[in-house]
């Protein structure tokens, strides 16, 4: 079967809503995939920054069959090893004892469910920003702060202000003491991986603690080892009182994860959210298998330390305006519109990347990757560069 065969089958059967995809992949391992036309290609997309340990990691694979094997689904009417031994982890990379964690399947629910525990305050206003994603389900595009993807399905969720992103003053003129939270990403993923200037976390911080809003850190793309750190938040010292994760924690399994801290851990009460698979043992497994391998191989020092290199690589590159992230979550911003042709361009050469913008792509390998792959996508981002028209 072809490339071409897949997509046309694709575009019979499945809604229009992504469009038809670039390719079709079957097969993976480590950083490598291959399509259906057998052509291998470097993974720096990492199914948008989920594949943290790449493909078909043996620990992954071998967590995930026993556990099939041993026990598939219980729902949460019971208890099993894995959740609670995963919550645990989870609470302990908090430093919070309180700390205290909703599991679910995505990272739009991660985010619904953030926003109906901050309901529990007995406030409903909600202050985003501009450019954010939250995801994309009628609560969490409520806070999505993309004109494009909210238009044509207004009206949402009433009571939600967005203002501009990295704007302190902005957000202290639109958070008071009616405001349930403030939900933020401490850098922006899909707006092109905008970094905040320095300061803002602990200006919102401030802000919140003022008012008495609970501060919603979205790390759903960056969190899991992905910026050098288990949350993408850490690097400003702060403390949030809620943190949503999805992606990379589940290290490609299905799981998204709200973690309430301090006293916000005890806003919900028995019977105000639920998820019939949320914290299922398998998805559980595979995130406690992804941890282990994070810990074990010191990848949160490796991300940063590939990153770094990547940064000072890319910043000297031809038509390159800005280069910036964090660990190995990178957003190249060009001088120019040309980040789609980057992106096929990077395909034909055997790279995958996404245009996050029309200015600027973006790459989230999976963080055990090697210094020799990260040479070679150096190489040839360099090479596409000097071509490109
Ligand atoms: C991807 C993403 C979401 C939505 O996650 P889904 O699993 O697609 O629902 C929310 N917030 C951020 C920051 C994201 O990157």
């Amino acid at each position: 079967m072809k490339n071409s065969n897949y997509l046309d089958r694709w575009n019979d059967v499945i809604q229009n809503n992504y469009g038809t995809p670039a390719l079709a992949l079957v097969k993976g391992k480590g950083i490598v995939v291959t399509d259906a036309d057998g052509k291998k290609y470097l993974d720096f997309l990492g199914g948008i920054a989920t594949n943290v340990l790449g493909h078909a990691h043996p620990a992954i694979v071998k967590a995930v069959s026993q556990q099939i094997n041993t026990l598939g689904h219980v729902s949460n009417f019971y208890a099993h090893p894995h959740v609670v031994e995963l919550a645990e982890k989870l609470k302990s990379f908090t430093g919070d004892s309180d700390a205290k964690v909703f599991f679910a399947q995505s990272g739009a629910e991660a985010n619904e469910a953030a926003l109906k525990l901050s309901r529990r305050t007995g406030r409903s206003r909600v202050v985003a920003t501009q450019g954010a994603f939250h995801g994309r389900t009628m609560g969490a595009l409520s806070l999505t702060g993309q004109p494009s993807k909210r238009e044509p399905f207004l009206p949402l969720l009433k009571g939600v202000k967005h203002v501009a992103y990295g704007d302190l003053e902005a957000m202290r003129r639109a958070v008071n003491r009616k405001t349930a939270m403030v939900i933020i990403e401490p850098i922006m993923g899909e707006a092109g991986v905008i970094v905040p200037p320095p300061g803002y976390l602990q200006g919102l911080r401030e802000i919140c603690d003022t008012t008495g809003a609970l501060l919603v850190v979205d790390c759903i793309q960056t969190g899991m080892g992905r910026t050098g750190d288990w949350f993408g938040y850490e690097y400003s010292g702060i403390t949030p009182d809620v943190i949503t994760l999805a992606k990379g924690l589940g290290g490609g399994l299905p799981l998204g994860a709200m973690i309430a801290l301090g006293a916000s851990a005890y806003l919900f009460q028995p019977g105000d959210h639920g998820s019939t698979f949320g914290g299922n043992p398998v998805t559980t497994a595979a995130a406690l298998a992804v941890i282990k391998v994070i810990e074990k191989e010191n990848l949160l020092l490796a991300a940063v330390k590939h990153g770094n290199y990547l940064l000072q690589e890319i910043a000297q590159m031809q038509g390159v305006k800005e280069v910036r992230g964090a660990g190995l979550l990178i957003g190249i911003e060009f001088d120019s519109e040309i980040a789609a042709k980057v992106m096929i361009d990077m395909r034909a050469h055997g790279v995958l990347i996404n245009a996050a913008t029309a200015n600027t792509v973006r790459i989230a390998p999976a963080l055990n990757i090697s210094a020799a792959q990260v040479s070679k996508f150096v190489e040839i981002l360099g090479k596409v560069l000097s071509d490109v028209k």
